[in-house]
């Protein structure tokens, strides 16, 4: 590999962003707003300029690095992802894309390589979910998505997302700005790591991702009586803890019916909490995933069925609410093939999958069509220290962008992209 052009360099760069990370926290914790976020920050402008990207941050507090062309009117190719981590997280989500952009644009540059419509690399603002309770912030405010309600998100400490944005060198003011006119941006191309087993599993380098998993999530209340736990006998109880422990069961059952979804509850309050009195109140989040609208249907109908019956057996009152009830994205089919075409010409074979991680892709998917790469994660494992991805396995990634980005900015086999 030694004489191949900028071999290393993009898995370089992550070990060098994977210095900035907040003191006395676990794994390469970098949360969004953080100081060593901000910082983190200064460095991935300083390598965007070093590859020769003129580099702007907009009002959301993006970054954006550009390669201009000689149509700049052509609607620009985008690659991006994002560069904060989730609290415990690894070095890889997120910063293996940003660094894989930067380093197509270096290579583009160092050749001289003449292009049929602007380069953009971009550097999502907050990506994971932060302490305002909302994800991809700066992918929604370029998809015109981020609102005034977002903005007057309040944290724990009582400042809102707006603030936050403020004291980041944002200006949420003017966010409307930030926003990409129609027809200004003609595709997305994201680099991200897996974060599952199937890559690993199936012995592939590389993935090309056919659709992003959407998520409904609703909020489950069980309401139970409290009664005194040495004096009521088994058969005079309304447990609102077993009627939830059915619950979870049952949205078990929901989510392993096939192979199409998952399913989880993954927060759950009991109270009183207390050792010596039957469990009152559970309030829980039943969350299943799915790129099949149709399971996912199939699973709302499933789960309100079954809150209407199941702990009524138990005396217990359910009462659900949806919280979110997002769809599948769906990646371009244009983009996948682009994609397979790019990881066919390095002599490899990419495996179809589908994404069960949220991604800034699913934002911009509003603007222009949008296709995801996925390289292998170690284990599966990802949002913990032990996230890996080898520096070969970073490299082939990367020279799959390339060669997609190339096509796309050679203006297509038969000039049809520009
Ligand atoms: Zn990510």
């Amino acid at each position: 590999m030694a004489g191949e052009q900028g071999t290393g360099r993009a898995f370089a760069d992550i070990m060098r962003l994977a210095e900035q990370v907040e003191p006395g926290q676990p794994g390469w914790t970098r949360r969004v707003f953080s100081p060593e976020y901000r910082s983190s920050r200064a460095l991935v402008a300083e390598l965007m300029g070093g590859a020769g990207l003129t580099v702007t941050q907009d009002a959301a507090g993006n970054l954006i690095g550009k390669l201009p062309s000689d149509r700049p009117e052509a609607p620009a190719l985008v690659l991006g992802s994002h560069t904060d981590t989730v609290l415990g997280g690894g070095r890889f989500d997120g910063m293996a894309g940003v660094a894989a952009a930067i380093e197509v644009a270096r290579r583009l540059r160092e050749r001289g390589q003449p292009l049929a419509r602007p380069l953009w690399v971009v550097d999502f603002l907050g990506e994971e979910p932060n302490a305002f309770g909302i994800s991809c912030v700066g992918s929604r405010a370029v998809a015109g998505a981020l609102t005034r309600e977002h903005l007057g998100l309040e944290g724990p400490d009582g400042r809102t997302l707006a603030d936050a944005l403020g004291e980041h060198g944002a200006d949420p003011e003017r966010i409307a700005e930030a926003r990409w006119a129609s027809g200004v941006v003609g595709s997305y191309l994201e680099l991200h790591v897996e974060q599952g087993p199937r890559l690993e599993r199936a012995g592939v380098g590389l993935g090309v991702v056919t659709a992003i998993a959407g998520i409904h999530r609703a909020e489950i209340r069980l309401v139970g009586r409290a009664d005194h736990a040495g004096t009521t006998p088994m058969g005079q109880r309304r447990d609102a803890l077993l009627a939830a422990a059915e619950v979870c069961l049952a949205l078990e059952a929901i989510g392993s019916r096939d192979e199409s979804g998952v399913a989880t509850v993954g927060h759950l309050v009991l109270e009183p909490n207390s050792a010596n009195v039957v469990p009152e109140l559970v309030t829980l989040v039943a969350e299943y995933r799915s790129s099949d609208p149709n399971w996912l249907t199939e699973s709302d109908r499933q789960l309100v069925e079954m809150i209407s019956e199941a702990p009524s057996r138990r005396g217990v009152q359910g009462a659900m609410s949806w919280l979110s009830q997002e769809p599948p994205t769906a990646c371009s089919a244009d983009l996948m093939r682009l994609l397979t075409r790019a990881v066919g010409q390095l002599g490899e074979e990419p495996l179809a999958l589908s994404s069960g991680a949220g991604h800034d892709a699913v934002q911009i998917a509003s603007l222009c069509p949008v296709g995801m790469l996925f390289v292998p994660s170690r284990d599966g494992r990802s949002h913990c220290p032990e996230e890996w991805t080898e520096p070969d396995q970073v490299e082939l990634g990367v020279r799959a962008l390339e060669a997609a980005a190339l096509e796309l900015l050679s203006g297509g086999p038969n000039g049809e992209w520009a």
